[in-house]
């Protein structure tokens, strides 16, 4: 018996619907090329403004500070006011932050969320209390994001390794 109901008249030869697969499949490739070629300016871009000035300034006075403090901790966000000049400066020329937008991370892409991301990856790293997790733990309630991004935000620790 003829498989269930199959209408051969209606079937597509081989080769047309291997064409139209190789199609979808070279149309999605550019466009991922497109999104790595973002992600390629992004990388030689990324934090370019704190070499000059006024963020170089600030930076020579507070690093230290920031490094002896805890991440979110009421120390640090003192010293956060204090630098408040270089941070406007630096969020107003840094979409990688959520503070660049006026209505927050919901109005990030998704290159910028990727770029944040790699952001706090590293600075978790770098300071020696740092642990990504409760990076993404303590940025929910900071920037008020959904338990799905930071189910996504989790997920994505592992291509850290
Ligand atoms: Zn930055």
């Amino acid at each position: 018996m003829k498989h269930q109901d199959m209408d051969t008249d209606k079937n597509t030869d081989l080769s047309t619907t291997e064409n139209e697969i190789r199609k979808h499949i070279l149309l999605v490739r550019d466009l991922l090329n497109k999104m790595v070629v973002e992600i390629l300016k992004r990388s030689n871009t990324h934090d370019q403004s704190k070499l000059s000035s006024p963020e170089i300034e600030y930076s020579m006075k507070y690093t230290q500070k920031l490094k002896d403090a805890d991440y979110g901790s009421p120390e640090y966000l003192a010293i956060q006011d204090e630098m408040n000049e270089a941070l406007e400066h630096h969020y107003a020329c840094n979409r990688h932050h959520p503070e660049h937008f006026e209505g927050g991370i919901q109005e990030m892409n998704l290159i910028d969320i990727l770029e944040m991301f790699c952001d706090w990856a590293i600075a978790s790293q770098q300071h020696p209390k740092g642990d990504i997790e409760q990076s993404i733990e303590v940025n929910q309630q900071r920037f008020g994001y959904s338990d799905d991004l930071k189910e996504i935000l989790r997920n994505s620790i592992k291509l850290l390794k």
